[in-house]
């Protein structure tokens, strides 16, 4: 990497395919060099251009000059008792997002941000605290699975990744940044990126409805969709998005996902908060809603963060939710808390943002903004 300024050269991370043989073909080259460019970066996470010694020497120059592989900085790294890691990755002076590790005897899993902050308010999580910044660019969307795999190497198998898995569950809402989480997707999916199984990426939302329909028709990934309640009253309170689309629609929609995408099941994310959502009426309602279809439930026992109103269920209410659940003959699981004593755990995730949303869901006002 050269001494040019970093603003002025191109961030290959956030380049899919077609627009890397665009600029290779820029540069002079061939296109079919962007394959060994890709080989280089997502194969051997080889972040040198001077490095990669199939190229011409005169492309490399090029290369150095013009463009560079920068994923976003370290601030700090965290290791929970568990084996869980969390990073606070810089996104400006001031702000920060998080990353999170989940080892696990038979994967890796990667938890992603996709937003400094969050604009959706959602009552019971933490990131909603602290309001919504910026989208995070393609390249730091990417940036964070290459970084993990680089810092975390492999698992000691050969030719295998630590991370083997990647969810879009960290910071943000991922279809609000619509725009420059679906390059990211595609490049965790292309065989020539990270290569990941389509199954082994998937995106959590708390249900953006026209987003849905939209990403059904550009990548094929796993949808997750935060649930939370099983009527509207009650999830328009914990979810605000819900006011613009409401439980009924938005089912449609993930039904739609799934044969658009001849996707298996969707993950319906359901957390778990005591006296609020938790009581065996409300597992018949959701039986109501889901049985008969291809739906799966992932109980999350709710991570306190200081300030909250809310508490976690207690473990027995949620082994009997989940047996009424089960019972019924709809799929439920309990999601394992991990990383809690370093905050990594699910709605923990605060980063450092200075909030500049003017209106936040929940405060009344609906229009959040979305980017085409
Ligand atoms: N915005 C996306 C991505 C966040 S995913 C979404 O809403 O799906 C993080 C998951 O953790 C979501 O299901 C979210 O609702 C859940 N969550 C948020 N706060 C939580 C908390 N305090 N305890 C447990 N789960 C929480």
């Amino acid at each position: 990497m050269s001494d040019a300024p970093a603003t002025e050269r191109v961030n290959l991370l956030g380049l899919e395919r077609p627009a890397l043989e665009a600029f290779v073909r820029e540069l002079g080259s061939e296109p079919f060099r962007a394959r060994q460019l890709w080989s280089w970066m997502y194969k051997r996470i080889e972040g040198r251009f001077e490095a990669m010694t199939d190229l011409a020497k005169v492309f490399r120059a090029r290369l150095a000059e013009r463009a560079e592989i920068r994923v976003p900085e370290v601030v700090t790294m965290q290791a929970s008792a568990d084996g869980t890691r969390k990073w606070l990755l810089r996104a400006d002076a001031k702000q920060a997002f998080e990353m999170v590790f989940i080892p696990e005897p038979d994967r890796g899993t990667l938890c992603i941000s996709s937003q400094v902050g969050c604009a959706l308010d959602c009552a019971f999580c933490s990131t909603a605290q602290q309001g919504f910044n910026r989208n995070l660019t393609t390249a730091e969307i990417v940036g964070q699975v290459w970084l993990a795999n680089r810092e975390l190497g492999t698992s000691g198998k050969p030719g295998e990744r630590a991370v083997t898995n990647v969810v879009l569950m960290g910071m943000g809402e991922p279809l609000a940044n619509f725009r420059n989480v679906v390059p990211a997707l595609r490049i965790f999916t292309d065989d020539l990126g990270f290569d990941l199984s389509r199954r082994r990426v998937t995106l959590s939302t708390s249900g953006l409805v026209p987003q849905i329909y939209k990403l059904a028709q550009e990548v094929n990934v796993a949808l997750a969709v935060s649930l939370h309640a099983p009527d509207d009253e009650l999830r328009n309170e914990l979810v605000p998005i819900n006011r613009v689309h409401p439980i009924r629609e938005l089912l449609e929609a993930c039904w739609h996902y799934l044969d658009e995408q001849n996707g298996r099941s969707i993950t319906f994310e359901y957390v778990m908060l005591d006296g609020v959502n938790d009581t065996l009426a409300h597992a018949r309602a959701l039986v109501k809603l889901l049985k008969g279809h291809p739906a799966k439930l992932n109980l999350i026992p709710f991570n306190p963060f200081p300030g909250t109103k809310y508490r976690r269920s207690s473990p027995e209410a949620i082994q009997r939710f989940r047996d009424e659940l089960i019972g019924r003959g709809v799929i439920a699981t309990v999601r394992r808390t991990r990383g809690d004593d370093i905050d990594a755990a699910c709605g923990q995730l605060a980063g450092r943002v200075i909030n500049r949303t003017t209106v936040r869901l929940g405060n009344k006002n609906l229009g959040v903004t979305v980017q085409p």
